[in-house]
């Protein structure tokens, strides 16, 4: 499996995203809620650290994300120093409001006319940072898509006399350490689908739902989930869509777009891939291996 996780316009983000941290005085780093540690880019805390700039984590799409784990990794994240952390989604514009408050109580040297707060907003493709952009400034301003990596140029623009806005391009990280972290981001189409073959991620998508929400799947599709597996989910959903192939055989490749679809749109119900305690016990369990 090849995938490239790194094109190259994203160095030259990289290398655009330090110099511009001097000039900044917060980051707005956009994450998913359903997958945060698996969609933060570790280059952003560590450019910011470099310069001593706090950050405002907003873990976005909390519409899709499972409420329970959205709570817990608020409070993971608020716990750091020079963090903190905004649970919300773009699509409700009380939340939205919120922002340039809550990022000036973050840098409250600055806001005024002589000295506006400067605001770097980053993330990795596909997290939401243009629509939030859009949002801030309540006009089409950069293009929205469900593709990664819409966001290519860099804008710098003014939210108000006080506060202005630079986006970014979104990151990505040279080399993902835990396998598991390419699963979730495909899974939740941060990456491009064609990355990675669709039944695999399918297949994974399948032991989380298992795992963390059987419930779901069953009022979903109608199966028991005792004693399946990842596998068992996706031939399961093909077996009560019908999906088969000639000869009879479960159509997997199917019912693996129609789970993962299923899963992206919030039809199954809200979900997060990874809570502070999973996460945990994925690093230790990588650090042994
Ligand atoms: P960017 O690559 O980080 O700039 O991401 P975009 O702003 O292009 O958004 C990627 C996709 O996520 C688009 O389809 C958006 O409509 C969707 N999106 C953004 N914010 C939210 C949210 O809060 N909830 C949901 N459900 N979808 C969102």
């Amino acid at each position: 499996m090849s995938i490239q996780w790194f094109p190259g316009h994203m160095n030259s983000a990289k290398k655009q995203a330090e110099e511009q941290m001097e000039f900044i005085d917060l980051v707005i780093e956009v994450l998913d809620a359903r997958l945060p540690e698996a969609s933060c880019n570790p280059l952003v805390d560590r450019m910011r650290q470099f310069r001593q700039r706090p950050v405002l984590k907003i873990l976005n799409k909390i519409d899709l994300a499972d409420p329970a784990a959205t709570a817990a990794w608020k409070a993971y994240y608020d716990a750091r120093p020079g963090v903190t952390a905004y649970p919300m989604t773009t699509k409700k514009p009380a939340d939205v409001a919120r922002i340039p408050a809550l990022a000036l109580s973050l840098a409250p040297h600055r806001g005024v006319p002589t000295k506006p707060l400067r605001i770097m907003i980053m993330g990795i493709p596909n997290v939401g940072k243009s629509t939030l952009m859009n949002a801030l400034l309540k006009k089409r301003v950069a293009k929205v898509g469900d593709e990664p990596a819409v966001t290519k140029t860099q804008q710098k623009l003014y939210l108000d006399k006080h506060t202005v806005l630079v986006d970014t391009p979104g990151l990505m990280w040279p080399k993902i350490e835990m396998p598991s972290d390419g699963l979730m981001l495909a899974a939740s189409h941060a990456i491009g689908t064609n990355a990675l073959i669709e039944e695999e991620v399918a297949f994974f998508l399948g032991d989380i739902l298992l795992e963390r929400y059987p419930q779901l799947l069953t009022a979903r599709y109608g199966f028991k989930t005792e004693g399946l597996d990842g596998i068992g989910v996706v031939e399961q959903v093909a077996a009560r869509r019908g999906f088969r192939v000639r000869g009879g055989e479960f159509d997997v490749e199917k019912a693996a777009h129609v789970l993962l679809h299923d899963y992206r749109s919030g039809a199954i119900g809200r979900i997060s891939l990874e809570t502070p305690e999973s996460r945990a016990a994925r690093l230790e369990a990588h650090r042994i291996e």
